[in-house]
C-alpha cells in the first residue's frame, strides 16, 4: 500500500515519513511523481485547501494521498491571516515580507493582546477513505523577529510556556509541540486504526 503526501516540502517529507514508520505503507511524494498538475488553493479555510489538494492529486495519481494545509490565526486581526499565511504580504512574497506587515499591522498593541495560534488541518484522501486531523499551537507575537532557524512566521512566534521563538528552537522540539507535529501524530493514530481494520 502506498501514500502520496501532496508536497514539495523536504522537512514534511522528512517528519510525515519517520512518523509513519514501522506501518508498512511506502511513502511517495510530490518529488517522485513530478507529471502531477498543481493544485490550485483558493479555498476559503483551511479544510477546504486540504480536502482540495488531497482529492485531486488522488484523482490525478489513484494513489491514497495525504494533503496539509496550515495557517496563523491572530486574536487581534480577528483571526487574520489565516488561510492566506502565505501570501498574506502580496503574490510573491517573501516570509520577511510577510513578518514585516504582521509587526507593522500590530504596532503598538500591547502584549497580553498579541496572542495567535498556528493551526494545521491533515485530510488523507483515497478510495472510499476520507479522515481529517488537526492540530494547534497556541502562544503570541512577538515585537522583533529572533533566531534563524525554521521558516515562515517562526520568528516572530513565541509559543505559550516558552521564552524562546520558533526560530530559535531546534527541529525536533518543535515537531514535538507544532501544530503540524500534533496533526501528524494523529493522523498517523487513525491510519494505524484503518490497518488494524483491514
Ligand atoms: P503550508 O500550508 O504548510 O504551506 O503553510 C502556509 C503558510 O503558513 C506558510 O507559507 C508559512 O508562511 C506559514 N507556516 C506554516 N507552517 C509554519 C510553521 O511551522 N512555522 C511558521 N510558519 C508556518
Amino acid at each position: 500500500m502506498k501514500i502520496l503526501l501532496a508536497t514539495h516540502n523536504k522537512n514534511k517529507i522528512v517528519e510525515i515519513t519517520k512518523a509513519l514508520e514501522g506501518c508498512g505503507f511506502e511513502i511517495l511524494s510530490l518529488n517522485d511523481k513530478p507529471d502531477l498538475p498543481d493544485v490550485i488553493e483558493d479555498g476559503d479555510t483551511l479544510e477546504h485547501n486540504s480536502l482540495k489538494k488531497a482529492r485531486e492529486i488522488h484523482e490525478h495519481s489513484g494513489i491514497m494521498t495525504l494533503a496539509d494545509d496550515t495557517g496563523l490565526e491572530v486574536d487581534y486581526l480577528n483571526g487574520e491571516p489565516g488561510v492566506y499565511s502565505a501570501r498574506w504580504a502580496g503574490e510573491g512574497c517573501t516570509y520577511d515580507d510577510n513578518n514585516r506587515k504582521m509587526l507593522k499591522e500590530l504596532d503598538g498593541v500591547a502584549d497580553e493582546k498579541r496572542n495567535a495560534e498556528f493551526r494545521c488541518v491533515i485530510t488523507l484522501y483515497g478510495e472510499g477513505i476520507l479522515k481529517t486531523a488537526d492540530g494547534v499551537l497556541k502562544g503570541r507575537i512577538i515585537k522583533e523577529p529572533r533566531g534563524v532557524k525554521g521558516f515562515g512566521y517562526d520568528p516572530i512566534f513565541m509559543p505559550d510556556g516558552y521564552d524562546i521563538t520558533l526560530a530559535e528552537m531546534p527541529l525536533e522540539e518543535k515537531n514535538l509541540i507544532s501544530h503540524r507535529g500534533k496533526a501528524v501524530k494523529r493522523m498517523v493514530e487513525i491510519i494505524k486504526e484503518m490497518k488494524k481494520a483491514d
